[in-house]
């Protein structure tokens, strides 16, 4: 093959001398040349007309048989041609197994374009989102699902490189199957959206928070009337070998209701998917009536609690979930760290959004504990076996609750922590939430009392610092 355009190019040469020997022969040897070239060279465009002709064609016919360099080009090109031809076949087997399965899948999938329309789905997309034959192909997918909650997901998307962002909506085919959806970007701002269906997940999730509940709740009443004999028993000047007998029961089942009441605290703020409405709270009171029961919890371990209002706004909110978290976290300082450690609260803003930080000099928390801090009854081990600062163990339910306030507030729950230097715990809420009051610059500022969600915060423009 290497060697065509010299093989052609002897055969030209050869061609042209004999029609110059043959135009000698009859004295015009210009006019032999002439005409060996023209022959080579419509020869070589007839050669190439046959080959554009048979490269046009759709269905290609077998190329004719043609001799010398051209028949191996069209050789060539037809080898070329059936290789070609097969590897076509084999791709398009391929893609049809490949569509089969998809097709197959238990779960919906369809493909959008970069401009969210529809270019296919499987059938489970047609069973979950109700999506129907060709006529939905090229339409907008807000138009196909229209949930709130779902349009919000594709149009107010900030990670739409997340594949891990998730939205949850009933199916439009069946209010009762619940769908857990997410979009897979690929190729060139394509995306995939998948759609499971998690009733079967939903139903057993429900089950364990209701068994939990229920549960809580029913051991409730019988410890309220063993806590309630046993005042009575220790009011009724027992002997003296059973007032310490007396002392730790009366401690256990006190550290049983706390443990009770977190349950069912958690249980209510799982499963209560609409949170109440919200009110402006006064974070700065809040904040500042905590610090008081964190010192008087801290009581001879003297801790050094400082709280830094360093904004005076406030945040809309539910003051009690709120009062829970800000509480767990203070008191965690508090009951996790040595006597006389530092604990400083700030309640400040940035650009990000609205804050309070929680951070103390204690011991710190290893690295590899602080991604399950929040699971429920998660202890650090070497905490596990230290009784706290009040006597008592905390429940293990306390940065749970906290992760749950802060996703029902929109925001997030941040741990930071260094071994040796002590631990940090950021409640990030988006600016959104903050509640900046208008009052009269001259009102004075309040830093302690009670937590009051009607309260109207501090003045925005001061800032508080309250030492203990
Ligand atoms: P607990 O009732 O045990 O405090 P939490 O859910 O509030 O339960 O906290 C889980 C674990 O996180 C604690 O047991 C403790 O090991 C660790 N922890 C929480 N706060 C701190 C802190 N400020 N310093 C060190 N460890 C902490």
């Amino acid at each position: 093959m290497r060697s065509l355009w010299l093989h052609t190019l002897v055969h030209i040469i050869g061609l042209l001398a004999v029609a110059t020997g043959l135009g000698l022969w009859l004295g015009q040897p210009l006019l032999g040349f002439a005409s060996g070239a023209a022959v080579a060279l419509t020869w070589q465009i007839s050669q190439l007309r046959r080959l554009e002709h048979w490269l046009l064609q759709k269905d290609k016919e077998p190329l004719p048989p043609a001799s010398g360099a051209w028949g191996a080009i069209y050789r060539q090109f037809g080898r070329m041609y059936r290789r070609g031809r097969k590897r076509k076949r084999k791709l398009s087997q391929i893609l049809k197994q490949f569509q089969k399965a998809i097709a197959a899948l238990p779960d919906a999938a369809v493909i959008l374009n970069d401009e969210g329309q529809t270019l296919w789905f499987n059938q489970a997309a047609a069973r979950l989102l109700g999506l129907t034959g060709s006529q939905d192909i090229g339409l907008p997918i807000t138009q196909l699902l229209r949930h709130p909650r779902f349009v919000a997901f594709i149009t107010e998307r900030s990670d739409v490189d997340n594949p891990a962002a998730v939205v949850h909506f009933p199916s439009p085919v069946d209010a009762n199957t619940t769908l857990e959806l997410r979009l897979v970007p690929y190729g060139k701002k394509q995306q995939l959206l998948l759609a499971a269906d998690i009733s079967e997940l939903r139903r057993l999730e429900q089950m364990r928070r209701d068994f939990v509940a229920n549960a809580s709740h029913e051991l409730r009443t019988p410890l309220t009337v063993i806590v309630g004999y046993l005042e009575s028993l220790q009011d009724s000047n027992p002997p003296e070998y059973w007032q310490q007998p007396l002392q730790t029961i009366r401690q256990q089942s006190g550290r049983m209701t706390r443990i009770i009441e977190d349950l069912l605290l958690l249980s209510r703020l799982e499963s209560d998917s609409d949170p109440p409405a919200t009110k402006p709270v006064n974070i700065g009171r809040m904040l500042g009536e905590i610090v008081e029961d964190a010192r008087a919890l801290s009581a001879e371990q003297q801790h050094q609690i400082e709280l830094q209002l360093e904004t005076g706004s406030g945040l809309h909110g539910i003051a009690e979930e709120l009062h829970s978290a800000f509480a767990n976290l203070i008191f965690n300082a508090v009951r996790h760290t040595p006597a006389g450690s530092r604990v400083t609260i700030r309640w400040y803003t940035d650009q990000v959004g609205i804050h309070v930080a929680v951070a103390d000099d204690g011991p710190g928390i290893p690295a590899q504990h602080l991604p399950r801090l929040t699971e429920r009854f998660y202890r650090v081990e070497r905490s596990r076996q230290r009784v706290t600062q009040d006597g008592q163990r905390g429940t293990g339910l306390g940065l749970a609750i906290v992760k749950h306030v802060m996703q029902r507030h929109g925001g997030q729950l941040r741990i930071e922590s260094e071994i040796g230097e002590g631990s940090c715990f950021y409640c990030d809420f988006p600016a959104a939430r903050e509640y900046r009051p208008v009052v009269p610059a001259s009102s004075p500022l309040v830093v302690a009392g009670a937590a009051n969600e009607e309260s109207e915060p501090a003045d925005g423009e001061t800032a508080a610092k309250l030492t203990g």
